[in-house]
């Protein structure tokens, strides 16, 4: 059986006093051995943070991107192995807003999951299309093309190292959800496209996920849990979506 997991991404927010009350509220109900995996992925000055808190617990913390360098003249960049010295086990790659607003290309997002791995971290990897290209009809298309530059520079043994995520640009943050038959499709397609690893690949959908709208998605035979943007700052929210890939987990899907 695949990982069910849910993964919060913070994004640019968060404070030392928020965080922490938001961190408690989760480790109130996660437990140490949690059926589905539970994660946060925090801006990487709160990674020590998130170390301090979390150690020991049920909840597993990382960071919203790496840089495709190990070292050096990179002014500005964080290295996997920066958010690995502080405990982590996740890197977002190659989110639609790193793509879009600071125009990562498919050769970039590889060469950052490429330098997330080599710091034994777990690439959380994500593809998707924007609203003009599934309305061109281009979605599968734009799913193969994400998917095979990373098979490309890492091969198929390395993307079994990470987890993909399903983000269809149009539902991120604009509270529009893929339908579960949409994004079902999408998730058979990307277990197809990566061959034989596909079927111990975990595949979480993201995009304006809620508490009111993850059971039905997660049901869905690929999908495998969620990446979850805004609802992961509202501690109830996201514990109920956690909740929703427990109950999942525990049906054996
Ligand atoms: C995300 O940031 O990855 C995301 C899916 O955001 P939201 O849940 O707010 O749509």
């Amino acid at each position: 059986m695949r990982q069910k997991a849910v993964v919060g991404n913070w994004k640019l927010n968060g404070s030392l006093g928020t965080n922490e009350a938001l961190l408690k509220a989760l480790l109130r109900e996660v437990p140490r051995n949690p059926p589905a995996a539970c994660a946060v992925c925090v801006p990487s000055p709160y990674l020590a943070q998130a170390r301090q808190l979390l150690e020991g617990s049920g909840i597993g913390w990382g960071s919203q991107d790496v840089s495709r360098y190990d070292k050096g003249a990179y002014t500005g960049d964080v290295s996997g192995a920066m958010v690995a010295d502080l405990g982590a086990r996740y890197a977002i790659v190659g989110h639609s807003e790193r793509r879009t607003i600071f125009g990562e290309t498919d050769a970039v997002v590889a060469e950052k999951y490429a330098a997330a791995r080599r710091a034994k971290l777990t690439p959380v990897f994500c593809v998707g299309e924007t609203l003009a290209e599934r309305e061109r009809g281009e979605t599968e298309a734009v799913l193969a093309r994400q998917v095979d530059a990373l098979l490309a520079k890492c091969g198929a043994a390395e993307l079994a190292g990470g987890i993909v995520a399903y983000e269809p640009v149009w539902a991120i943050g604009t509270g529009k959800t893929a339908t579960s038959a949409q994004a079902q499709e999408a998730h058979a397609f990307i277990r197809s496209r990566v061959g034989s690893v596909g079927a111990e690949l975990p595949i979480l959908y993201g995009g304006s996920v809620k508490a009111g709208n993850a059971g039905e998605l997660f049901a869905m035979p690929d999908v495998d849990g969620g990446l979850v943007g805004g609802a992961s700052l509202v501690a109830e929210e996201f514990v109920a979506i956690w909740r929703a890939a427990v109950a999942v987990a525990q049906k054996g899907k």
